[in-house]
């Protein structure tokens, strides 16, 4: 059995994330699973994008099975839906990333990891803050790694699977910001 659980944001992601688990001789168990996402149709896009790699990659995929919003995410969504990036997004890596350690102390691994670091967008001192947190109190290690440079990897390699890409981060604070720097853009190229 795989000793190690890898966290698994999305497929795009996952198409640089697992090959370079695998580079270091490492066949890692992606988990797939982001109450973060809204609206609900788009969590669904991204969740049959991560199938679909899984399937092309030959990889072994956890689907935890819906239920109930747990207090944490309830909390974050009706306290933190209107906060800034920073607070927002401690709040929401801390969640994910606990959820991640619980699981693979639950599911009999020794540690876990997260293709969260393969985006250059997110704050990997916050996601290495938060993995070391949930990885203490899960008694499990966290192990991180750095594929950024791997980002635009992920680009050709999603066109190449014909992967869903996302647009935006996940909660409807981001989807609101990515569209709002997108037409900034637009506006300062007229
Ligand atoms: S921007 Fe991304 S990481 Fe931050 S709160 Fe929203 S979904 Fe979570």
């Amino acid at each position: 059995m795989s000793s190690t659980l890898l966290h698994a944001c999305c497929g795009p992601c996952s198409t640089v994330a697992v090959p370079a688990w695998r580079e270091l001789g490492v066949e890692p168990v992606a988990w797939f699973e982001n109450p973060n996402i809204q609206p609900e149709a788009e969590r669904e896009r991204r969740r049959e994008s991560m199938v679909r790699y899984s399937r092309a990659a030959a990889l072994e995929l956890i689907l935890p099975a819906e239920r109930e919003e747990s207090e944490g995410w309830l909390a974050w969504r009706t306290g933190l839906a209107h906060a800034g990036p920073d607070e927002r997004c401690v709040a929401c890596l801390g969640l994910r990333l606990d959820a991640a350690g619980a699981a693979a102390r639950e599911l009999g691994f020794a540690r876990f990891s997260t293709t969260l670091t393969v985006s250059p967008y997110q704050r990997h001192d916050i996601i290495v803050a938060a993995g070391e947190t949930a990885a203490d109190r899960h008694g499990v290690d966290f192990i991180y790694v750095d594929a950024r440079d791997r980002f635009r990897t992920s680009y050709a390699e999603s066109r190449r699977l014909g992967l869903y890409r996302q647009p935006y981060c996940g909660c409807a604070a981001s989807k609101w910001e990515a569209w709002h720097a997108r037409r900034s853009r637009r506006a300062r190229r007229a």
